[in-house]
């Protein structure tokens, strides 16, 4: 399409994209509706919330967004693979699927009893936070997290920023980090893949070892998200590498968490080609021929 455009307005039709956002239904604070609003001003064309284990904000993004903004469904799953919790990203899944439904539900409520136990870990350590006060602080949202208990904990002065109570307590390899993953990777590219979806392996940088990407892709993961907040230009350089070299799409967002993270709101500041976008439609539309209504 690009190529047939005079190059002064390759820019303006060029898609601006942002697929891995956080809403306040998992640990972003925005609202669906400040998220879109925040899209439209920048002048993104096409986004994706991507809530840990929850796609509650789908409908409010949705009805915010009208003709104007395009949504593509999506979540970020929690999977297991070398004894590590990754993230896997669904995109452009059938949003009433029964299987990723049910999943979805028992990873929110199984959420509530691993907060309960981190709460269990850091009592030992001198830090006194209960279940209520994390969960007022999750409030609209049900997908209640480690950045949840990590503001209960600054609220008590127990830590003084989010990055410390990471550091200190909460990180995959701290102290009172309990496990809450469930299922493989395999599991999850499954969930995803049977509801007519694609699954794709979120900000890899110092979570995945690059000689697992062959087996992760056997596994049934079709992409892997080289643009990220996290990555400077020669990771995501390194990972577009990779993706290439075993034929799996190249995909990228801010995830942004809102205000929650110390770097502020991140929408809109990830570069992702429009090609990208291209891709993944492409095989969306492969993957299953009774699905793509919206894509
Ligand atoms: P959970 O789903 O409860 O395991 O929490 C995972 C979320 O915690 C991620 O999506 C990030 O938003 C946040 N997170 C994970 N690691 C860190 C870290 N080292 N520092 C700050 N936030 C983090
Ligand atoms: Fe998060
Ligand atoms: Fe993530
Ligand atoms: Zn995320």
């Amino acid at each position: 399409m690009a190529s047939s455009t005079p190059s002064t307005r390759r820019n303006a039709l060029e898609p601006r994209v942002d697929l891995h956002l956080h809403t306040h239904h998992s640990d972003g604070t925005f609202p669906p509706e400040e998220v879109v609003r925040r899209a439209k001003s920048l002048g993104l064309t096409t986004i994706s919330v991507t809530d840990h284990d929850t796609i509650a904000a789908l409908p409010a993004a949705r009805a915010a967004a009208g003709q104007a903004l395009e949504i593509l469904s999506g979540v970020e799953l929690t999977a297991t693979s070398h004894d590590r919790e990754l993230h896997i990203l669904g995109y452009g899944f059938r949003e009433e699927d029964p299987a990723l439904c049910e999943y979805m539900k028992d990873a929110r409520d199984r959420r509530h009893g691993r907060i309960q136990a981190m709460i269990d870990r850091l009592k030992e350590h001198g830090i006194e936070v209960t279940l209520q006060e994390v969960e007022l602080i999750a409030g609209e949202g049900n997908s209640v997290g480690r950045p949840h208990l990590a503001e209960a904990m600054m609220k008590k002065g127990a830590v003084r920023t989010l990055n410390e109570a990471f550091d200190r307590y909460l990180g995959d390899h701290a102290p009172c980090f309990v496990k809450q993953a469930i299922l493989t990777v395999a599991g999850a590219a499954r969930l995803i893949r049977q509801a007519g979806g694609v699954a794709v392996l979120a900000h890899p940088h110092h979570l995945v070892e690059d000689g697992w990407i062959p087996e992760l892709a056997a596994d049934g993961l079709q992409g892997i998200e080289a643009y990220h907040s996290d990555h400077d230009s020669s990771v995501t350089e390194h990972y577009r590498r990779i993706a290439q070299q075993h034929k799996l799409l190249i995909t990228g967002g801010s995830d942004c968490h809102g205000f929650r993270k110390a770097k502020g709101p991140l929408i809109g500041t990830v570069k992702v080609p429009g090609a990208c976008l291209d891709q993944l439609k492409q095989t969306l539309k492969g993957s299953d021929p009774f699905r793509s209504k919206r894509v």
